[in-house]
């Protein structure tokens, strides 16, 4: 049976990264026997233009109904007086999709160790995955605002910590077995549940092995030995701010892909970089991390691992042959760079 793709190509260089994941896609797909069919959307700006809202009815249907969405990137200056920020649709439509679980991989390619603000040696094979609770915690805790004093509660229901933990204990045993979970239990209690609840779930996972770090500490091993890590569970607040921080390890915002996870329904990828109006429209956009993207679309939307495989040897060999965009050293454009690739990927 067919998977159904719904792409959002957003605004600024959004559309310009999101055809060469659909080419990637359709290239991989038709290696690998998998069939797909694909629908495009307005969103963000685009959707304002369009239709005067960031999250259009519409848009907000066909993502309903599809197997993963795929998006570009959304904002930019043209909006800044806009009645809704482009933003706002984002986050709409991940409510709306009930995406709890953000999942954001964090590589040191071959080849590209120097765009590390890092030294070299000290990044080189690093390799993790960041999985991010995206829905509870102090960002959607009980808010008071007063003159003298303000506060923020952070709340955890153990159901909320089992089923992100899942997603990182089974992202896990399809890499190399390796989980840390992340907190602060020597001082929060929501820390001491989450850790007793990952606890309890190790046992249906025997091909993981799981240690527990406090939050400090992995800031810290994150820039003095990030190869050590393999996949990184945590929740709201913390995995927010490491996420950020591991992106910086790879050196470009160019090549880093997400996804955002559900239950049951359509999951949502997209590059971690905003929609770069200053290179818009001008081919130099770099696409790796919306190929990278692409690539956990097959894996983790469509369970398609074999597929989702051979985007990420094509992407990282292409990036090893030096043969990349200008913000990373290269001297090809955008579609130069995604056509190479697809080629690798045919063959
Ligand atoms: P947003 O508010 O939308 O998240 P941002 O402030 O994070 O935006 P980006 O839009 O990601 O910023 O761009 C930051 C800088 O990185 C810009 O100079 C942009 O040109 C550059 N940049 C971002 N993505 C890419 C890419 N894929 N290829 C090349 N350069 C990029
Ligand atoms: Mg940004």
């Amino acid at each position: 049976m067919s998977k159904h793709i719904l792409v959002l190509p957003g605004d600024g260089i959004g559309p310009e990264v999101a055809r060469i994941a659909v080419d990637c896609l359709k290239a991989a797909a038709s290696a690998e026997g998998v069939s797909l069919t694909f629908d495009e959307a307005p969103f963000g700006g685009a959707g304002l233009d369009a239709c005067g809202k960031p999250l259009p009815e519409e848009t907000l249907d066909k993502a309903r109904s599809a197997d993963a969405v795929f998006l570009g990137a959304v904002g930019g200056p043209k909006w800044d007086d806009a009645p809704e920020r482009p933003e706002k649709g984002l986050l709409a439509l991940r409510s709306e999709l009930g995406l709890f679980a953000n999942l954001r991989p964090v590589k040191v390619f071959a080849g590209l160790e120097g765009l590390s603000p890092l030294k070299a040696d000290r990044v080189a094979g690093a390799d993790l995955l960041i999985v991010r609770e995206l829905t509870g915690g102090l960002y959607f805790g009980e808010k008071r605002e007063g003159r003298e004093t303000a506060s923020d509660l952070c709340t955890y229901s153990a159901d909320e910590v089992a089923r992100i933990a899942r997603v990182a204990f089974r992202a896990a045993s399809g890499r190399r077995g390796k989980l840390t979970s992340v907190d602060k239990a020597n001082v929060l209690a929501t820390s001491r549940l989450w850790r007793s609840t990952v606890n309890q779930l190790a046992p249906e996972y025997q091909d993981v092995t799981l240690d527990h770090m406090y939050v400090d500490a992995t800031a810290m091993k994150l820039v003095t030995h990030p190869s050590a890590f393999d996949v990184i569970l945590t929740e709201n607040l913390f995995g927010d701010i490491l996420s950020d921080e591991a992106a910086v390890i790879a050196g470009s915002l160019g090549l880093l892909g997400s996804a955002s996870l559900g239950e049951g329904g359509p999951g949502l990828f997209e590059p971690i970089h905003g929609s770069a109006p200053d290179i818009a429209g001008q081919d130099k956009a770099n696409p790796s991390g919306a190929i990278a993207s692409a690539a956990m679309l097959l894996r983790f939307g469509l369970g398609e691992a074999r597929a989702a495989d051979r985007i990420e040897a094509a992407l990282q060999a292409q990036l090893k042959s030096g043969r990349t965009t200008a913000d990373i050293g290269g001297s090809l454009g955008c579609r130069a760079f995604g056509a190479e690739v697809c080629e690798r990927l045919a063959s």
